[in-house]
Order: C-alpha cells, then sequence, then structure tokens
C-alpha cells in the first residue's frame, strides 16, 4: 500500500510547480527538500531590510504554462525601459534604449542597419529547430557581420541565453527564446521570485499536499524497473510515482548508476551548465536612477533591481546586482576565479564610481551552476533528457536541465508542465 501518489525530490521551482500540478489534480503529493528553505536556486534572502533574491532574477513567461492552470497569479514589475538601460563602450556609459545611443556606443553602424534589416526577416521566417546546430557565430559570418554586429549579438545571447559565447550559442535557440520574450515580456516578480515559491507552497498545501524541509533524499528505490519511493536520511517512503527535480546533472547521487544506459549516464553528467558571478550591493542611498547595465567583455549584466521594484529595498536605499558570466572551467579554477572577481569588481567601480562609499553591505557568489544547462548547440532541446528516465517505469525529472522549452527558470516550469502532462497519461489517477 502506498503512502503517496507522487512524492516530489527538491522545493526549487520545477519540484514546487510539478507538485502544485499534481496536488490539484488530486494526485496525493509529498516533497521532500534537503535545505531548511525551499526555492533552490532562486530562492530569496532577506538583509536588513532588503529582499534580495539568488542573483539577477527576472520572470520571462513560461511560468504561465503552470500557474495558469493553477489559477494563480504573479504580482509583476514591468521593466520600464524609459528609465533606461546602459551600455559602455570603451569606458563610456550609453543609455539606450535610445536608439542613438547604440550608435554614439559604436554598437552599430548605418550599415549594420541595413545587413540586419536584409537578413533578420528571412531569420524570423525559418523553422528555429532546424537552426539548432547553427551557432550564432556562424550565422553572423554568414551574412558578412563585422565586429560592431557580433559585439551587439554577445550582449544579446548574454541576456537571452545567459551565452555570451557566440562560437557555441544555438541560433535556433536564440530564435525560439527572442519569439517567445516577444509574446510575454520580461518582468520582476513583485517583492522577489519568492512571491512565486509563495504561491506555490499554498497551492500545494490547499490541495492537501505535504512540503517536508531538511530531508535529504539519499536514494529513489526502485524494485523490478519501477520506481516506489525514497530513502531519506532518517525514514524509507513509498509512493506510487517518484519526481527527481534536483538538477539533472546530480541524478546519480540518488539513484543505483548501474540501472541507466551508459548512454544516458554520458548524456546527464555531461550537461554543460552556465556560470559566473553574482555581486549584490545594498546601498545606503539611491544612487542610480536607471534599471539596467550591459556590457560585453568582460560579460556583464547589471540590475538596480529596487529601480524596478521598490519593494526590494528600505526607502531610499538601493539594491544592485551585477551578475558575470564566465566559463564553468574558469569557476572551478580556484586561481582563475580570483582574478576574474577582482576585474569584475574594478569593473563595476569604474563605471558606478558613486557606489563604493555607499555600500552597506555586499555578497558574492561563485557559481558553478546558473542555468542548468547552456543553451549551446550540442545542448539544444532536442539533444537535453527528457522528463521520463528511460528504463525505469514511474521515474520522472522536472529540472531546467531537461528537454524543456525555454531558457534558465523557464526551463524549469515548461518541464513541470510537461512531466505533469506525461504522469497524467502514464500514471493515471483510478
Ligand atoms: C544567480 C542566478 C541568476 C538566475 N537568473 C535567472 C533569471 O533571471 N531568470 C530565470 O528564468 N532563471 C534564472 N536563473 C536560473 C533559475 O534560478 C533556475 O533555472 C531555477 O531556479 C532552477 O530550478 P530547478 O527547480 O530546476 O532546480 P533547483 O533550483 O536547483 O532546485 C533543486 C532543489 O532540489 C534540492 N535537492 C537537491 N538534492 C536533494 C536531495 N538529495 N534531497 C532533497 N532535495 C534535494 C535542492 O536543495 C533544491 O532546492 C538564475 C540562477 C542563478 C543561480
Amino acid at each position: 500500500m502506498h503512502k503517496y501518489d507522487a512524492i516530489v525530490i527538491g522545493a526549487g521551482t520545477a519540484g514546487l510547480c510539478t507538485a502544485a500540478l499534481l496536488a490539484q489534480a488530486g494526485y496525493k503529493t509529498l516533497v521532500l527538500e534537503r535545505q531548511k528553505w525551499v526555492g533552490g536556486r532562486a530562492r530569496t534572502w532577506k538583509k536588513n531590510g532588503f529582499i534580495v533574491d539568488y542573483g539577477i532574477h527576472t520572470l520571462r513567461g513560461n511560468y504561465q504554462q503552470v500557474f495558469h492552470p493553477l489559477g494563480i497569479e504573479v504580482q509583476k514589475e514591468r521593466m520600464p525601459l524609459s528609465k533606461g538601460i546602459l551600455l559602455e563602450d570603451k569606458g563610456i556609459l550609453h543609455k539606450l534604449p535610445k536608439l542613438s545611443s547604440l550608435f554614439q556606443a559604436n554598437t552599430l553602424k548605418l550599415k549594420d542597419i541595413t545587413l540586419l534589416l536584409r537578413h533578420l526577416g528571412r531569420l524570423f521566417l525559418s523553422n528555429p529547430r532546424k537552426l539548432f546546430p547553427i551557432s550564432i557565430k556562424q550565422w553572423l559570418d554568414h551574412i558578412g557581420a563585422d565586429e560592431r554586429l557580433n559585439k551587439l549579438f554577445r550582449i544579446l545571447s548574454m541576456t537571452l541565453l545567459v551565452c555570451p559565447f557566440l562560437e557555441r550559442a544555438s541560433l535556433g535557440e536564440f530564435l525560439l527564446n527572442l519569439r517567445h520574450l516577444n509574446i510575454t515580456g520580461f518582468g520582476h516578480p513583485k517583492g522577489g521570485f519568492r512571491q512565486v515559491h509563495q504561491a506555490l507552497i499554498w497551492k500545494i498545501r490547499n490541495c492537501g499536499g505535504m512540503i517536508e524541509i531538511a530531508q535529504d533524499v539519499k536514494e529513489i528505490i526502485v524494485k523490478d524497473g519501477r520506481a516506489i519511493g525514497v530513502r531519506t536520511h532518517e525514514k524509507e517512503i513509498h509512493s506510487k510515482l517518484v519526481v527527481s527535480s534536483i538538477p539533472v546533472q546530480h541524478l546519480h547521487t540518488i539513484l543505483d548508476e548501474s540501472l541507466l544506459s551508459s548512454a544516458y549516464r554520458r548524456l546527464i553528467k555531461n550537461l554543460r551548465p552556465t556560470a559566473g558571478i553574482s555581486i549584490d550591493f545594498g546601498l545606503k542611498e539611491k544612487v542610480y536612477d536607471e534599471i539596467m547595465f550591459l556590457v560585453a567583455k568582460p560579460d556583464i549584466l547589471g540590475s538596480f533591481t529596487s529601480n524596478i521594484d521598490p519593494t526590494t529595498a528600505p526607502k531610499n536605499k538601493q539594491l544592485m546586482t551585477f551578475f558575470n558570466v564566465l566559463n564553468v572551467e574558469d569557476v572551478r579554477s580556484r586561481a582563475k576565479i580570483k582574478d576574474k572577481q577582482k576585474l569584475l569588481e574594478a569593473k563595476i567601480f569604474s563605471m558606478f564610481p558613486k557606489l563604493e562609499n555607499k555600500i552597506e553591505w555586499k555578497r558574492t557568489l561563485i557559481l558553478e551552476m546558473v542555468d542548468g544547462v547552456e543553451l549551446n548547440i550540442h545542448q539544444t532541446q532536442d539533444k537535453r533528457p527528457d522528463v521520463q528516465v528511460p528504463n525505469i517505469s514511474n521515474l520522472f525529472i522536472a529540472s531546467d536541465s531537461t528537454c524543456a522549452e525555454g531558457a534558465g527558470g523557464d526551463i524549469a516550469f515548461s518541464s513541470a508542465r510537461l512531466c505533469f502532462e506525461r504522469i497524467k497519461r502514464l500514471v493515471p489517477l483510478r
């Protein structure tokens, strides 16, 4: 006799979304989270009256794939583009989105725009999936783009895919995410990402589901090729089906590897995440008015978060976060990461000199995994792992490293929906 219909391992975005959908559909659901907090890589932190997400956390559109059927809404602050995006070029800050700033910043010349107009139409009419194996760099070379256009696409690919590395960023994934963005737009969940997680927790509990924190799952129990429950550090719990929402790369830490084919093991272990350094500054005073800062080489994205969502900082104070996208190998190297950190701070203080004397607190995060998968030509949707573990029935995956559509957190949301639909079909409630 099963105590639960579904056990979900992990209470990050994907786990909570899947659990909420299952609980609403009538599955008796238990979520087990090893930390003492929920939210995983999108958790929120409180510091001296500031509400600080785990690095820059903007909401794109895929959350609606889960929130719409759950009948819950997220209060979202739109990015007031009119307040300005700062673009750095040769040490000078140019304020976008005024088109003239693009020219002043030497980002574009008239001939670049003409070239883009000639080729973008055809690109937008193409099937993005056919462009999965083509890198953005290959396409730029093909159309004869110069250094300025390469720089512009480096910034765009960093912003959209967290992959400024044009020689491997997938053109098809870029296009899919760009199209999607047109429909849904960027936004910031009011009061940080915890709003998203709190709504999901409320839904799970309201539908009779349970969430247990500080429960480290040690093993998924598989009997006769079927997942039948989990073993934590303190107990064994049985269920009809199991969903793992830990990063797919770590699945082998809780599943007997001999149950997986060598090809599948290779696939999941070798998935390349995005990585980097994130620095938050809580400022004693508000010193800047803009909302975003973008620069290529070093690849930095800055968010003046409290100018987008004033609830994230106490009155008259300011929250700013800078994120430097790096190759995961650089983040893993102690020597390299120290240099990168120094470079990042030097760049921030040279661009924003008023900041240094106003720091109330600072938090630095060295991140080996930002998004579960980098959207490069080797890891496009068609090549990433499915939401079902092969050869083991009733074992599913919801995570931002699966084959679901989107980038980063958007994959987490859409994987939850995909996983739920699959469960409903394969393990229906009687
Ligand atoms: C600095 C930073 C900035 C980001 N910015 C954005 C952004 O702007 N927009 C966006 O869409 N995405 C962004 N992301 C990515 C986004 O945070 C992730 O895609 C998303 O949070 C992944 O959710 P997940 O549920 O798949 O995985 P996770 O959040 O990693 O959740 C997995 C959960 O499983 C738990 N767990 C692990 N092992 C066990 C175990 N053995 N037993 C029990 N529990 C376990 C973990 O503690 C965790 O809570 C950012 C990420 C970072 C780090």
